[in-house]
């Protein structure tokens, strides 16, 4: 761990929860991400640097925005300031910062909305808080737009269901459109559209790590587990984040959804080209790249013939594929388009389109088609960490709350030793790990750090009443994000994993027909 430019929080004793901090003003206020350079905003089809006339072009583009998208005029509209939200952003329990409150973040972009777009503010802007947008106001938008991981939590305790999560992806947007990008998620959402993953990992690569596995499992096991790419007429397609193919600890999660697939014999593959499940379009509100991106998968489908759709662990992924593949792609019913309704033809509708691999998982041990030894997980004490685009942005299976139940169970069915953290920090309420969003990257580790200090705090507590040892979690961001921030509050990094670690574990290979 580099030695820290700031202070890390310090966890309290015998609580799950922190007080809610004594403002700091400005406090986070030069803490930026790095800013896009011209041939990372023009292959997305943003300008490569700010416009001469961007104050006009962002203005223009709010109000392209709030007629397409009318749930953010209402979002924008139906704020009454009741404070409801204030304490209830990660990023402000951390850094105490007032514009990571959620209603403060909000303002930041309502304020200009009521100058351009409102009587009062066109006509009396200091009566109605209505400001001009000047250079000071886009950089204020740069650094508090960028600390806030689209999360929604805030969505959850406000009485009118503001979603600051969609304001933060529309500032995003107009910033984009005016030649101020993020550097980390629009090269990310480059390397997608040009090679089919965020690594940047070509096809002939991805073959070699998947066969350098197969290796791996052989000699743990004994049995020969395949990792298949590019299989036509398999039944399913995976499509899982490019992390699980060399981080750790993600590609321990790859290993338990191959063995699954191979205990329950079910034939399946990866793709080369669409070899990613997350799509970084979510986060910085752009549908027209969330598209592109996504239409990959489609392709994939189409070429390889394949029955299911699956996606691996990964929050918002699973947020894009449940919430919004069905009208992008096909996958899952809704497309007009001609191939979307060829696909809808190929797939076999007596499974969820898409489905999770946890849904996958789970219908599997309930069928008794996969046989878990618990006592081989008997070296963790586990605990859950709910991911925020699967708590709040999605479901899992046929009843309410599944996207709750079925991770759990899941863990319960593999594991003698599992704790909840405190309930008023998981579920619906969960705090986000901190690194979601487009803010997984080194130029926000003080935002990512202190917006973890929530998360810590509940950890902490199972930690020390019931020795918990390992927490789960169904992101590959959670996944990157407590690798790094866990040894910061003094957690070994080796203490989280994914569900289908556990599973990898448990898994009793060969004991079925
Ligand atoms: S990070 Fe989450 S809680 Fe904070 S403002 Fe954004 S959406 Fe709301
Ligand atoms: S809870 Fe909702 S209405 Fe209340 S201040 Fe926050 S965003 Fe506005």
């Amino acid at each position: 761990m580099a030695a820290s430019t700031f202070e890390t929080p310090k966890l309290l004793n015998d609580t799950a929860t922190l007080p809610i901090p004594p403002i700091k003003p400005g406090a986070m206020q030069g803490v930026q991400s790095f800013i896009a350079g011209d041939k990372i905003q023009e292959q997305l089809g943003y300008p490569g640097e700010l416009l001469p006339n961007w104050k006009e072009r962002a203005i223009e583009r709010m109000g392209e925005l709030l007629q397409k998208y009318r749930g953010l005029q209402v979002f924008l509209d139906a704020c009454v300031h009741c404070g409801a939200c204030t304490d209830k952003c990660h990023y402000y329990l951390g850094t105490a910062d007032p514009n990571n409150m959620p209603v403060a973040r909000q303002e930041l972009l309502r304020k200009v909305y009521r100058r351009y777009f409102t009587f009062a503010g066109k006509y009396f802007p200091k009566l109605v808080g209505a400001i001009d947008l000047t250079e000071e106001v886009l950089d204020q938008w740069y650094s508090y737009f960028y600390q806030c991981s689209e999360c929604r939590r805030c969505s959850v305790y406000c009485p009118y269901g503001i979603d600051t999560a969609e304001i933060t992806m529309a500032a995003r947007e107009i910033m984009d459109s005016v030649g101020r990008g993020q550097k980390y998620s629009n090269e990310i959402l480059g390397k997608l559209h040009r090679i089919g993953n965020n690594l940047g990992l070509p096809g002939p690569a991805l073959e070699d790590t998947l066969a350098g596995l197969e290796e791996d499992i052989l000699a743990d096991t004994g049995v020969p587990v395949r990792l298949p790419i590019d299989q036509k007429g398999a039944e399913v397609l995976l499509v899982t984040p490019s992390a699980d193919f060399f981080s750790e600890p993600h590609v321990e999660s790859l290993i338990g959804y191959a063995k699954v697939f191979h205990a329950a014999g079910i034939s399946w593959t990866l793709s080369s080209t669409a070899s990613e499940a997350g799509n970084f379009g979510l986060f910085i509100g752009s549908y027209e790249n969330m598209r592109k991106a996504a239409l990959r998968i489609r392709e994939a489908a189409l070429e390889l013939g394949v029955k299911r759709v699956v996606v691996g662990e990964c929050g918002h992924a699973w947020r894009v594929a449940y919430s919004f593949w069905n009208t992008l792609t096909g996958v899952g019913a809704g497309a007009e388009d001609p191939f979307g309704k060829m696909l809808q033809q190929q797939l076999d509708h007596r499974y969820k389109q898409p489905s999770h691999i946890c849904e996958v998982t789970w219908d599997l041990i309930q069928k008794g088609a996969i046989k878990l030894d618990k006592s081989a997980n008997d070296h963790r004490i586990v605990t859950f960490h709910d991911s925020c685009n699967v708590a709040r942005a999605s479901r899992m299976g046929d009843i309410p709350g599944g996207q709750f139940i079925i991770p759990r169970e899941i863990i319960k069915a593999c594991c003698n030793h599992f704790y909840d953290m405190a309930p008023e920090t998981i579920y619906e309420g969960t705090y986000c790990c901190g690194g979601g969003g487009g803010l997984l990257t080194d130029d926000l580790m003080e935002v990512r750090v202190k917006g973890a200090l929530p998360r810590m705090q509940a950890l902490k507590q199972v930690v020390d009443e019931k020795k918990v040892n390992f927490m789960a979690t169904i992101c590959a961001i959670c996944k990157a994000q407590f690798t790094k921030v866990l040894p910061y509050y003094g957690f070994p990094m080796s203490m989280v994993g994914g569900v289908h670690q556990l599973v990898s574990t448990a898994i009793q290979l060969g004991t079925n027909e």
